[in-house]
């Protein structure tokens, strides 16, 4: 048996004369709604959809929700129709039930709007719907940042809203209730004033989901309050024991890499669901938020993944070592300035392993003679210590009887020197 306990709160902040948000908080079904139209029709589209929503959701499955959803639409809407001064009004609608589902207790999420569903599960907190608004699709055509998005000047315009067509398209996922977890349902007046980490922060330090919603919204409020601000929190407190018969039967498998509870969310979501009178749907390309869910969840370390990691170090540390070797292991005969000069290590270092000076020659790049000056530039390999002082010795030789015989034929022949 599932029992949840909510909180909720709300505030015109303060820039706004009229609060345009309305909230249910109404066990089973829990709900907020952001209004907009001018001439108060924001406030009356918003809780037209709560009232609608309420008296519509007679059956307690996600379908239900979804229909009801639509009702809420078809009031909103017709309501703009009979009503020349409230037309172009609408309304955000983001809504969550308990139902059954195949005979076990589910979440139902459903939205519409920018209005948004987070949850907080093991102390991480995951922005389960996704906005239909502006900024929304243009970080999602890669046209903006999440960053920009935050501060963009049409942040407040929403693609999406009840009451705008006789037909909507929503948003809807199944979660598994499991004891710990919290729901936080908010209008765009909230996360509009506090980041994700802040909200996080809130959630987790509050235990009572009251005073937990009157925080978030007074801490809203002191930064700005440029909208109305609205926070409904339902928590899990109790899920029959499916939270500890999930970690029972991880911890029977004993190699099972997967964490406990498994992912909350059961059903790859959203899916698009289109009203009998709706001439035209889009195609929806969203990543699935759930697959975000599921897969952000810590894992376990393994001895799988322990002995991996270890075969990596090893296999990483003897590359490292036979680089060092080759590296270090030659010596070339190279040039400190002008001044011949013995390196340990390959000309011009290998990766991080820079050549070192062993030993400086009593002799200049003036005592070589110039067809050896490029390769003594570059550096010239030798295999040992020992073999760099016979090149240089040879050099010097070489340079010696080249001198001495220039001398030789350079004097005159058959004449005695003086
Ligand atoms: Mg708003």
């Amino acid at each position: 048996m599932t029992a949840l306990k909510a909180g909720a709160a709300t505030d015109v902040g303060r820039v706004r004369q009229i609060n345009e948000d309305r909230f249910l908080a109404d066990e089973p079904l829990f709900a907020v709604a952001d209004g907009v139209g001018g001439h108060q029709a924001g406030e009356v589209a918003a809780q037209t959809s709560v009232d609608t929503l309420r008296t519509a959701f007679t059956e307690r499955t996600a379908q239900g929700l979804v229909d009801a959803v639509m009702a809420a639409n078809q009031a909103v809407w017709q309501l703009a129709q009979d009503n020349s001064e409230k037309r172009g009004m609408g309304t955000t609608l983001t809504a969550v039930a308990l139902v059954v589902e195949d005979g076990e207790d589910q979440l139902a999420l459903t939205n519409v709007g920018d209005s948004r569903a987070y949850l907080l599960q093991h102390g991480e907190l995951v922005q389960l719907t996704e906005d239909h608004s502006l900024v929304e699709e243009l970080v999602r055509d890669g046209r903006i940042t999440p960053a920009e998005a935050q501060v963009h000047p049409q942040r407040s315009i929403i693609t999406r809203a009840l009451g705008m067509e006789p037909a909507i398209e929503v948003d809807c996922w199944k979660l598994i209730p499991y004891r710990g977890d919290r729901i936080l349902l908010c209008s765009d007046g909230l996360t509009n004033e506090l980041s994700n980490d802040r909200i996080a922060s809130v959630l987790r330090q509050l235990a009572d989901p009251q005073e937990a919603a009157h925080d978030l919204v007074r801490q809203a409020r002191a930064e700005g309050g440029g909208d109305n601000i609205t926070a409904v929190i339902i928590d899990v407190v109790d899920d029959g024991g499916r939270a500890e018969k999930a970690s029972a039967e991880l911890a029977r498998e004993p190699r099972a890499p997967a964490p406990t509870p498994p992912p909350t969310v059961t059903e790859k979501a959203p899916r698009a669901v289109q009203g009998s009178t709706s001439t035209a749907t889009a195609t929806r390309t969203r990543p699935p938020v759930v697959a975000e869910v599921a897969t952000e969840r810590p894992r376990r370390l393994t001895w799988r993944v322990l002995a991996f990691s270890l075969l990596v170090i090893a296999v990483f540390g003897a590359i490292v070592l036979s680089v060092a070797w080759y590296a270090r292991s030659a010596y070339f005969v190279g040039l400190e300035g002008e001044r011949v000069a013995i390196y340990r290590g390959r000309p011009g270092g290998l990766l991080w392993f820079d050549p070192t000076l062993q030993e400086r020659k009593p002799l200049t790049l003036d005592d070589v003679l110039p067809v050896h000056h490029s390769e003594l530039r570059a550096g010239k390999e030798q295999a040992s210590k020992a073999a760099a002082d016979r090149y240089v010795n040879r050099l010097r030789q070489e340079f010696d009887e080249r001198r001495a015989a220039s001398t030789t034929t350079t004097a005159p022949p058959g004449r005695p020197t003086p």
